[in-house]
């Protein structure tokens, strides 16, 4: 086949390995595969993690973090990039550096700050780094609630709160955000999405269970592989709950912890 040959879907996702399979790279790879998109990966970090926890994390030399990405951008190329655990400012500015590089890339950047199970995934004064050197670059972040109150610096307590967040960070430089609603309470969950078009909610009904190990890489995984295969945004965020709903609701309850969602199609 030449070169290109019209197909799209191709997602590089820089972020950290979950030994446990359930959320990180292994929930990124399944994700987009499961979605028809072609996955490949730059690792930031490796975690020894399963369903209870995160019991070990050991990072990845930045240069080499620049150099996964760089060489697959060279040769495969691809239609989005996918950000995820970066692991501390040192990380998030090597990947910056590399993002400059491929102007043309829309990126998704899933600003992973804290495991549920409350492990801390980025170091807490990198914080600034992502605002200051990834969010101008990206198309499209993704936080949750907690997420979102650090990056503005505000407490969300209820839905106005979370439009005027997804709102507000619009003004730390990116085009679009989406502010996901899943840490409020109540019955129906709301994502809320901004961009220079205005806002757009999508809502439906929480599934309950406590298997929900990898949503964050899930939904926003999901996100980039629409993004990357032609869906416009809002197209992609809706498609994206959908699988992440199925994925919820077919949980397979593996570990002793809070288990990881399924994934198919
Ligand atoms: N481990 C890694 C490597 C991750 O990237 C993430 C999330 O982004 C997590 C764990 C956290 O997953 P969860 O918050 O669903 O436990």
């Amino acid at each position: 086949m030449s070169a290109g040959g019209g197909k799209r879907g191709r997602v590089l996702i820089v972020a950290g390995s979950d030994s446990g399979g359930g959320a990180g790279i292994q929930a990124d790879i399944k994700t987009v595969t499961c979605l028809g998109g072609y996955a490949m990966t730059a690792i930031t970090a490796l975690t020894a993690q399963n369903t209870q926890g995160v019991h070990g994390v050991m990072g990845v030399n930045p240069a080499f973090i620049q150099q996964q990405m760089r060489v697959v951008l060279d040769d495969i190329g691809a239609d989005v990039i996918k950000t995820g655990m970066l692991h501390n400012a040192e990380v998030i500015e090597a990947v910056a550096e590399v993002l400059d590089e491929a102007p043309g890339i829309p990126v998704v950047v899933d600003p992973v700050m804290v495991a549920q199970s409350g492990a801390s995934l980025l170091e807490p004064e990198a914080v600034r780094a992502l605002v200051r050197d990834l969010a101008p670059r990206a198309s499209l972040i993704t936080p949750n609630v907690p997420e979102a109150d650090r990056l503005i610096g505000t407490e969300i307590a209820d839905l106005e709160a979370q439009r005027h967040a997804a709102q507000a960070l619009l003004t730390i430089g990116v085009p679009a955000a989406l502010v996901k609603g899943g840490h409020l309470p109540g019955p129906e969950i709301h994502d809320v999405l901004a961009s220079a078009d205005g806002l757009e909610e999508f809502s439906g009904p929480r599934v309950r269970t406590d298997q929900t190990h990898g949503t964050g890489c899930t939904l926003a995984s999901a996100i980039a592989t629409g993004l990357a295969q032609g869906y416009d945004m809002a197209g992609a965020v809706r498609r994206a709950r959908a699988y992440l709903r199925r994925a919820l609701e077919t949980a397979p309850g593996f570990g002793k912890g809070q288990g990881p969602v399924n994934h198919a199609w």
